[in-house]
């Protein structure tokens, strides 16, 4: 028999009014509705309710996680900080690490997420190719001194996360993990009633499927992604591609400078000659390992350089300063063009196509130059897609416009290949008798935050909504108030709880109908069952919390209706 929750006797404290210091829905809704309090800073007690959600939530990642094979352990938090170091993450992560000391001095971390012991522990208990492949995972409590924890239960500095670790001896082994995880992921969301997306989680340039993130769209997500309204491409927006359309360039005159005297900025320019910024274009000028290179772009978009640095790297790439202008009378700041660069490589957008036709910098102080054609005038050493991706952009695969939307990263699959099993020098026994090096993937799903996420994309302007599964009970009685009503609520509850029915019943004494049915559509169970007008005749209203459709039932076929749904 499952649990009836009678009201009266749970620990609930609902609020009219948003927490004075909730910026974020699921800190206002979740506050409000009495599912969580924040104790400090990125730091939340869970409350009745909210507990049951959070374990709805375990369960659902526990039997996906195990279906596709996974075993579940779970590790110290406290962590010695010698792994760490022997990684280079101690110092890595910087002020995001919580340190702390033990009583004998020595040094300790609360652990951030757990490839260093997860390699340890696989090196302590599998020796042979026999004993692979393993997959482990944990639910468990993670650490992390988050900077601006401002997202309520989104980002906590305590949260809870489920972190998987797969062992394999080939890289075909692990490329099987990562699919079954990712199968088991789609799985997991799906079950949860989370919308959700799967973005490659590195530029196309770095080559990959090696990572991808799994983003829940929300206005109060953290990050953003590409959307492409017609097909069903959606991607970080760093790793968006430019796919340039070729267009007939019209012929433009012989080169023409321009009196413009103090337009340094594209804005300025643009205001003088009363031309569009996409009529200029806009040169950039960086360092690359020390070198000085000029990036061209169309003046209306802005150049990404963590896109740019993607590209580039290893090399590393900075903004010039003052400095790098003296002793360069051919780099003039302000008004730099390509078609005079000669000693400096120039790297364009793929906008800047042969033939077309731009108003740039004429390398003189003051001065502009129109019909600058390139591959006429100029030439482009390396074409390379830098700018910031902007909502319209062609989608690559189809063209449509994109959208650029907010989202919640829920879940992150990683194939790390040989990295921590070289740290740790990970080996087994293969099948010729000789050591294999194992190759792992690391796999995350925030647990809590998937908490968040579920109320940023279910609540309506009446409160939570969730979906069934997550729930923190399947159908909500609600006892108007009189004598005859309370005793068919709880009648009836009773028979529901026997059915199998997850149930709270709100038989509180005192409370009039209208602050407890307010309170029934901010806690946001599924179905609101209410003992009321009717009560006499047996008589129940049932009604949908997400449609609003209601209709009146006999308490048989209330539960005949509400055992039915599965
Ligand atoms: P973010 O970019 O949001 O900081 P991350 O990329 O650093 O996250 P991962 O290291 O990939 O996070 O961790 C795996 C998962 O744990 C994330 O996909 C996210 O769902 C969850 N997570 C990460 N940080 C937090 C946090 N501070 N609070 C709650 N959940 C978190
Ligand atoms: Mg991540």
């Amino acid at each position: 028999m499952a649990q009836v929750q009678r009201m009266s006797r749970l620990m609930i404290k609902t609020l009219r009014d948003d927490p004075a210091d909730a910026e974020t829905l699921n800190h206002k809704l979740l506050v409000r509705a009495g599912y969580v309090r924040r104790t400090a800073a990125g730091l939340w007690s869970w409350l009745p309710l909210g507990k049951k959600v959070l374990e709805n939530v375990s369960r659902v990642v526990r039997e996906e996680m195990d279906a596709i094979g996974g075993q579940e352990v779970l590790l110290p938090a406290l962590l010695p900080k010698e792994p760490y170091e022997a990684s280079g993450r101690y110092d890595e992560y910087g002020d995001l690490l919580f340190r702390l000391r033990d009583r004998k001095g020595a040094e300790y971390l609360l652990g951030p997420t757990h490839e260093e012991i997860f390699t340890q522990v696989v090196k302590d208990m599998c020796s042979s190719y026999k004993d692979l492949p393993v997959i482990l995972y944990q639910i468990q409590t993670k650490y992390r001194d988050e900077a601006r924890p401002r997202a309520g239960v989104l980002r906590g500095r305590e949260f809870q996360m489920k972190d998987s670790y797969s062992f394999d001896t080939t890289d075909e082994g692990l490329a099987e993990s990562y699919q079954l995880h990712r199968a088991a992921y789609i799985r997991i969301f799906e079950r949860l009633g989370l919308d959700h997306r799967i973005v490659s989680a590195v530029s196309g340039a770095m080559g990959g499927s090696a990572s991808e993130e799994f983003l829940a769209p929300a206005p109060a997500g953290e990050d953003t992604f590409v959307d492409c309204p017609n097909c069903d491409y959606a991607a970080n927006t760093e790793a968006v591609t430019y796919v340039a359309t070729p267009a007939e360039a019209p012929a433009a005159g012989p080169v023409e400078e321009l009196d413009t005297p103090d337009t340094p900025t594209i804005e300025s320019l643009a205001d003088f000659l009363g031309v569009p910024a996409s009529a200029t274009l806009k040169n950039l000028l960086v360092k690359v390992d020390g070198e000085i290179v000029a990036v061209g772009v169309p003046g209306d978009r802005e150049v990404d350089l963590g896109k740019l640095g993607e590209h580039l790297a290893p090399a590393e790439v900075e903004l010039v300063t003052a400095e790098d202008f003296v002793g360069r009378p051919d780099l003039v700041r302000g008004y730099v063009g390509p078609q005079g660069l000669e000693k400096v490589r120039y790297i364009a957008d793929p906008r800047i196509a042969a033939g077309t036709s731009w108003i740039t910098g004429a390398n003189k102080e003051g001065v502009h130059a129109r019909n600058v054609v390139c591959g006429r005038d100029f030439e482009v050493d390396q074409y390379l897609d830098v700018v910031v991706v902007e909502p319209g952009d062609p989608c690559p695969r189809c063209g449509t416009g994109l959208q650029v939307d907010r989202a919640i990263e829920i879940g992150h699959i990683f194939q790390l290949g040989r990295k921590y099993a070289d740290i740790f020098s990970l080996d087994v026994l293969g099948q010729q008798g000789k050591p294999v090096r194992v190759t792992m993937g690391s796999y995350g799903i925030g647990v809590s935050r998937a908490v968040a996420a579920l109320a940023e994309q279910t609540a309506d302007d009446k409160g939570l909504c969730w979906p069934r599964e997550v729930a923190p009970a399947d159908v909500h009685v609600v006892a108007a108030g009189k004598a005859l009503q309370t005793e068919l609520a709880l009648d009836v509850s009773e028979k529901l709880g026997a059915a199998g029915l997850r149930v709270i019943v709100d038989d509180r004494a005192g409370v009039s109908p209208g602050v407890k049915f307010t309170d029934s559509e901010l806690i946001g169970v599924p179905k609101i069952l209410v003992a009321g007008r009717r009560s006499a005749e047996g008589v129940l209203e049932l009604k949908d919390r997400r449609t609003g459709e209601r209709e009146e039932l006999t308490v048989d076929e209330a539960l005949a209706r509400l055992t039915d749904q599965g």
